[in-house]
């Protein structure tokens, strides 16, 4: 990649960092303010089922940001050392336009999907408990 490249993804992943960060914030605060909706005993059934999924999904969007911010952090910390576009699991060389599409990737496209392969992303009930143990709001 070179240096022009280099200097585009970074204002790029820049950008998308502070994106992310409002869409964090917007959620986390959804987030909070929802807690106090859970206990509502004075609630009917349906709104509670409601308030549910609208709580699980700002959680679902908390996590998926807080997990990008996460890459595109380690994306410019590679970058700063040099490291970026660089496969972690095989050592050759990222191509450009996959690292234009999703910059914090650690894996050039094999390894990527071997790794899919071998560990399909689970839906866990554990996500959106540790979310909102980190969120401090249980
Ligand atoms: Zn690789």
């Amino acid at each position: 990649m070179n240096n022009t490249d280099l200097m585009r993804l970074r204002s790029k992943i820049v950008s998308d960092l502070a994106s992310l960060e409002e869409t964090t914030s917007a959620t986390r605060t959804v987030i909070i303010e929802s807690a106090d909706v859970i206990p509502n005993y004075l609630q009917s059934e349906i709104d509670a089922a409601k308030d549910t999924t609208d709580i699980d999904n700002a959680v679902s969007v908390f996590d998926h940001c807080t997990a990008r911010k996460q890459a595109l952090k380690n994306a410019l910390i590679r970058m700063d050392r040099g490291e970026f576009g660089i496969c972690q699991s095989c050592g050759i060389e990222i191509g450009t336009a996959r690292l234009q599409v999703a910059p914090g990737t650690n894996n050039c496209i094999h390894c990527q999907e071997e790794m899919e392969m071998r560990f399909p992303r689970a839906k866990s009930p554990s996500l959106i408990t540790g979310s909102i143990r980190e969120l401090g709001v249980a």
